[in-house]
This record gives C-alpha cells, structure tokens and sequence, in this order.
C-alpha cells in the first residue's frame, strides 16, 4: 500500500516537474519571440533553467517594449516611404511594388489587366496664373476625384498612385474595356466639373491614356503604351482619354479650351481639396 502511495508520489512529482518546466521553456520561447529574439529552444531552455520564472518577465519586458516600438517606428517609415505627402496617395515606389505582386497573379475571369495614365493639362498654367499653393491644392483635389472615381467603378482590384509631379497612375483589374471607357470619361468629366476654388471653378483638366496589359506584356511596357495613348490624346486637344493603339482619341468629350481666368487668389482653407 505505502510502496504503491509512493510510486504514484513519485509519478505525479515527476510529470509536475515535467510539465512546469515545458511551461517555463514555451513561456520563455514566447517571451523571446516578442522581444524580436529568435524563439531558439535550447537558449529558451538554458534561459529558463537559469533564470528563476520570476525573473524572466522582469529581463524580458523592456526587451519586448523596446522591440514594439521598433516594431511601430518601422511601420510609420514604411508609410512615410510609400505615400506622397501632398495627396496621401501611394508614391512611385508603392506603385511599383504593388505592380509586382499584380503583374505575376492571374487576372480574374472577365477582366484584364488596365492601365490608365492620367496628366494634367497645362498645368504649369494654373501654377503661374494662380500660384503654386492652388497648383498643390488642386492635385490634392484631383487625386481625391480619382480615387472616388476608381473606387466607384467597382473593380475587383484596383490602384491610384501619383507617379510625381502632376501625373497619376491607375491600375485596374477585372474591368471590362466599356466600364473602363466609362470610368475614363466620368474622371475627364468630374475633375472638370469639380476642381475649383470656393464657388469659382478652375478650368482644370486631364488627358488620359488607356493601355489594356497584352498577354506577357510586362509592366513597363503596359506604361510606355498608356503614356503613349496620352500623347495621342494631348495631340488630339486635352481634356480627353485615349486607348492605346487607337489612331484617334477616343473620348466623346467634347473639348474645352483652358483659358485661365485672372481671379482673386483663394485662401487655402476655402479650396475645396480632399
Ligand atoms: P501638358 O498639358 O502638356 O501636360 O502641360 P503641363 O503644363 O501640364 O506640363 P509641364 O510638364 O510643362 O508642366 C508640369 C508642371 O507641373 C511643372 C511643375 O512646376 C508642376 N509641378 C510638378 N509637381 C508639382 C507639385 O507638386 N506642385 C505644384 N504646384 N506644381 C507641380
Ligand atoms: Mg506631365
Ligand atoms: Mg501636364
């Protein structure tokens, strides 16, 4: 009776034992992986063998704190990288990050792959007639009319990013060449409808290039072809869009000739930029 008492004292001492010292070795692990150290069990295992259990959290928690602020810093410096301060959109290293991941998925059945340049016209003009801060305003303006526009197409996925100074990008998958068609006349129509200062609209607007991405093709070549197309449509007047490949511009458009109005200068606060 008593040797059998002891057997089991003895077994259940041992898989306590067992058990608290695989605890210890996981907590350890955890702990470490949290301070962005390598979860290595042998030195999770030396460690918690060494260090009294509580002791470890005391080692540990300023070693965890220091690592999720590292952990926060890095993540503000990736935003700060890959945004344009002026629009808040996605910059020019963002674009081509993204294309990557994009450009090596398979497009999604009834869609293919589109990309649309998007330039403003004269816009040096709006800058020297009513100075470079309504000039900043009205990109911001112009990327928020982008955005919702694109966001309204309702395409599976999508990306807007300024490609520097006043050029925007748009990548669209999943749209069908007449949903594109309509999205590029609704941007030609909503910058020119909605780009002003107070009640004064400015005469802004964009000329648009439309490449459909060809099988293989890659993404600097699906650029060139929507750069190209919006040449085609500067040629063709501005205020327009244009598929590339097309001889003519395509857009139904009809074309508006930019006349810079002399115009009291607008306090920025009452520009509408969103
Ligand atoms: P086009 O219709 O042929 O495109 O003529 P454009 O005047 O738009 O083209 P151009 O390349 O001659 O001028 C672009 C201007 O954009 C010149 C530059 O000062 C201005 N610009 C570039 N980046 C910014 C910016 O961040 N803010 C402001 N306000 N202006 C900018
Ligand atoms: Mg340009
Ligand atoms: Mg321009």
């Amino acid at each position: 009776m008593i040797r059998h008492l002891a057997t089991r004292l003895v077994l259940y001492t041992a898989l306590g034992t067992l058990f608290s010292v695989t605890a210890s070795v996981a907590i350890t692990a955890a702990a470490m992986k949290l301070a962005g150290l390598p979860p290595l069990l042998p030195v999770a295992t030396l460690l918690s063998i060494l260090l009294p259990a509580t002791v470890t959290p005391v080692v540990m928690v300023p070693l965890i704190l220091s690592n999720r602020r590292e952990r926060g810093l890095r993540t503000e410096l990736e935003r700060l990288v890959l945004t344009d301060m002026l629009t808040e959109l996605p910059n020019r290293r963002a674009f081509f990050e993204f294309t990557q991941g994009v450009i090596d998925a398979p497009a999604p059945v009834g869609g293919r792959l589109t990309a649309m340049m998007i330039d403003v016209d004269h816009f040096k003009l709006v800058n020297d007639t009513y100075g470079h801060d309504v000039g900043d305003a009205v990109l911001k303006r112009i990327a928020g009319v982008i955005r919702a526009e694109v966001e309204a197409a309702g395409a599976p996925r999508s990306t807007v990013a300024r490609l520097g100074g006043e050029e925007f990008v748009v990548l669209v998958d999943g749209l069908v060449p007449t949903a594109i068609a309509r999205l590029a006349e609704r941007l030609c129509h909503q910058v020119h409808r909605s780009v002003g200062a107070g009640e004064a609209l400015l005469p802004v607007t964009v000329s648009i290039g439309v490449a459909f991405r060809a099988h293989g093709m890659k993404i600097d070549q699906l650029l060139k072809a929507a750069d190209d197309a919006v040449y085609a449509a500067k040629r063709a007047g501005r205020d327009r869009w244009s598929f590339a490949g097309e001889r003519e511009a395509s857009s139904t458009t009809p074309v508006r000739r930019i006349v810079p109005r002399p115009m009291p200068r607008p306090a920025n606060d009452r520009f509408a930029a969103n």
